[in-house]
């Protein structure tokens, strides 16, 4: 079976987690988280960085510091993971749906801004499977109206938008760590941002609520502390990044060519003005006949021995959400791409070989 993301290790990794190990490190105290935090701040052009248990512990935090009241509008991607929904109902707000473009899978930036009201507080932004979401109106226009930008960045670690890096963007930015993320921690997360006050709430949230005064709490909070056997992996990971980048670029480039005259498929895109695609994962949509048969052929590529993963289910239509949808912006281009794409093999140790065969076997069931 050809998986649809395995991740690299590399001798170094282990060096560097075996080093922690040895230390008696293996809490989140000690150097190795801070050493992680500040490289990451380094790396990201970021003044605070807060190591936590996952990308989604980043996006509970991240909402619980923003103090949102019932009320309160939260505009967010319709094609998302259920991360980003779950902290906003949680304190109580109101999602605010915005579909996605059919060609790049992020959110038009014309249909955020349409669905910016008098309650919004907060925007969050999404980068979609490697490429970024064209977000320099929206950043405008937020920041006249005071709205709080979050940027989820988890896809794009290591990607740029018009020369800013992905996660130096956001008033918050998040990363997750998870295995087939640009960065790998096994699971983990981090939020980044440039205030000092927003960075003592993510500690203090991470933290139990801790405060000076041991074991006095006001606050409802959690443990979502990373541990320091997780952030030696993560020193290594991160001082990898440009060579795993510039492998997935790779690897997608070699799936453009060995795809491009396959008919009824459409390829992702390769290229904006305002960044290249770096491929987290390589998205196809299936087109023609084959429109709406993504489950298909993802049985029998799975039969073939070639690992599929489907797209998002949109956030609206989830059943969690019971129908109660205050506000949809967009023409349903979510659920049309759920039905006709998946994404196929694309982890960091995948082989042309591999690919080839991906190529000749996705040729065989599409003829
Ligand atoms: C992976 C991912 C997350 C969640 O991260 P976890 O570490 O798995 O909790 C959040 N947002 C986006 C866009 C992701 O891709």
């Amino acid at each position: 079976m050809i998986p649809v993301s395995a991740p690299y290790l590399s001798p170094e990794d282990e060096r560097s987690v075996m080093e922690a190990l040895n230390s008696g490190w293996i809490s989140s105290e000690g150097p190795y988280i801070r050493a992680f935090e500040e490289a990451l701040a380094d790396n990201f052009d970021r003044r605070y960085v807060s190591v936590v248990s996952s990308g989604t512990a980043a996006l509970e935090i991240a909402f619980a510091a923003l103090e949102l009241k019932p009320g309160d509008e939260v505009i967010l991607p319709d094609f998302m993971i259920v991360s980003c929904l779950f902290p906003i109902l949680r304190v109580g707000a109101t999602p605010v749906f915005v579909d996605c473009d059919i060609d790049s899978f992020n959110c038009d930036p014309e249909k955020i801004i349409e669905a910016i009201s008098d309650d919004t507080k907060a925007i969050l932004l999404a980068h979609i499977y490697g490429l970024p979401v064209d977000l320099k109106k929206v950043i405008s226009i937020a920041e006249k109206k005071r709205i709080t930008i979050i940027e989820d960045a988890a896809e794009v670690i290591g990607q740029t938008y018009d020369g800013s890096k992905c996660g130096s963007i956001g008033d918050i930015s998040i990363f997750s760590f998870y295995p087939n993320k640009h960065i790998t921690t096994g699971e983990g997360g981090a939020l980044l941002t440039n205030c000092k006050q927003l960075k003592e709430k993510f500690d203090y949230y991470r933290n139990l609520g801790f405060t000076s005064e041991r074991f006095i709490h006001t606050d409802l909070a959690w443990n979502y502390r990373m541990t320091s056997i997780q952030a030696a992996l993560g020193l290594s990971q991160l001082s990898a990044i440009e060579r795993t980048v510039e492998k997935k670029r790779t690897i997608g480039r070699i799936y453009n060519d060995l795809l491009k005259d396959l008919e009824h498929v459409k390829l992702p895109i390769d290229d904006k003005p305002y960044a290249k695609n770096i491929y987290w994962v390589y998205p196809i949509v299936l087109t023609g006949n084959f429109t709406g048969r993504s489950k298909h052929v993802q049985n029998q590529l799975r039969h073939r021995g070639i690992g599929t993963r489907p797209f998002f289910y949109p956030l609206s239509r989830q059943p969690l959400m019971n129908g109660k949808i205050s506000r949809y912006i967009g023409e349903n281009n979510a659920l049309k791409i759920y039905e006709s794409g998946f994404y196929i093999p694309s982890g960091v140790p995948l082989t042309i070989n591999e690919q080839e065969l991906v190529a000749t076997e996705l040729r065989a069931i599409l003829k």
